[in-house]
């Protein structure tokens, strides 16, 4: 691990600023994806600001009647809140499908949702990654690519993006809140949060240097029934290959996201009114344009399998 000063922040907007001075600065919270980095050296910040002294660790009833969770709220104790498992299942069932018992513990909301992609070659600094080194290229395109993505990717990164919450987060419409450098907030659908990589893999997200998230919104509760569904290569602290959130709601369409097929929670909004009469028409219209590499064209059959299985039971 490269040497890195370090600093303790009292307030977010102070956070921020001390991110925002320095290009080579990041947020540390839970630390359970960053640290790793930096052992392997995938990151190098030269400078830390921790932000667990701030106190954004509440979940609170917001306006409207939804939930306010707080950025540091840590993944056990946001799955096993009350009203969370009331009357936001998905979420609690995503949750839990995610890490270890000892990870949740330990892991934030906001490190949840900035999480990076768990593709073999970017954390393998001797192989071609354009994610980690731009124009390097990519060595998982014609590699090994059982993990990775097959929707929304591009020529330069098909990577996947690892979060089980934010799949649910992106069914529920939540919205991240956050608090730039200058002291300005602002409100990000979880819908346009995460990027796809197009020419530049290595943007990830839409928060500028030294924006710091402080809370997700999530609306008021939809009812109906909710599951979160994960398939992976081992029981527990594994990946998803293929995962999918699903609400049926009291009222309204049923509303549909994908993890582990695409580098973002995966949702077409347009497709879903058809999912009532046609699941493979859906599966058709949500999945238009994929392009599977070898190893991962499995799957496309495990997500419409998968997504049939969820959706007919909670219809029964
Ligand atoms: Fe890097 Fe993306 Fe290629 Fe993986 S898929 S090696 S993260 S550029």
């Amino acid at each position: 691990m490269k040497a890195f000063s370090f600093e303790r922040a009292r307030t977010p907007a102070e956070a921020a600023a001390a991110v925002a001075q320095r290009p080579e600065a990041r947020f540390i919270a839970g630390g359970t994806n960053l640290l790793d980095l930096m052992k392997l050296q995938v990151e190098a910040p030269t400078h830390l600001v921790d932000v667990n002294p701030l106190g954004l660790d509440r979940i609170e009833a917001a306006e409207g009647g939804g939930l306010r969770i707080g950025a540091l709220v840590r993944n056990a104790d946001l799955a096993s809140d009350a009203r969370v498992r009331k009357d936001y299942a998905v979420l609690s069932r995503a949750l839990l499908a995610g890490a270890s018992g000892q990870l949740r513990n330990r892991a934030t909301t906001a490190g949840n949702l900035l999480q990076r992609t768990r593709c073999p070659y970017f954390y393998d600094t001797a192989q071609a990654c354009n994610k980690r080194q731009p124009g390097s290229g990519c060595s998982a395109i014609g590699g090994v690519t059982r993990s990775l993505a097959l929707i929304g990717t591009s020529k330069a990164c098909i990577a996947s993006h690892p979060s089980d919450m934010a799949v649910a987060m992106r069914v529920l419409d939540a919205q991240v809140e956050t608090v730039r450098p200058d002291g300005q907030m602002r409100r990000i659908p979880i819908a346009d949060f995460h990027k796809l990589p197009g020419d530049t893999p290595h943007v990830e997200h839409t928060l500028a240097h030294g924006e710091l998230i402080t809370s997700v919104l999530l609306p008021p509760p939809l009812g109906g029934v909710q599951t979160y569904r994960k398939v992976r290569d081992r029981a527990s602290y594994a990946f998803a290959l293929v995962s999918v959130a699903a609400i049926v709601p009291r009222d309204g369409a049923t509303r549909v996201a994908f993890g582990g097929v695409a580098p973002k929670p995966w949702r077409v909004e347009a497709a879903e009114a058809q999912l009532s009469l046609d699941v493979h028409g859906f599966f058709g219209r949500a999945f238009a344009g994929a392009t599977p590499e070898h190893d991962n064209a499995f799957k496309l059959k495990l997500a419409e399998r998968l997504l049939a299985d969820v959706l007919h039971p909670a219809k029964a």
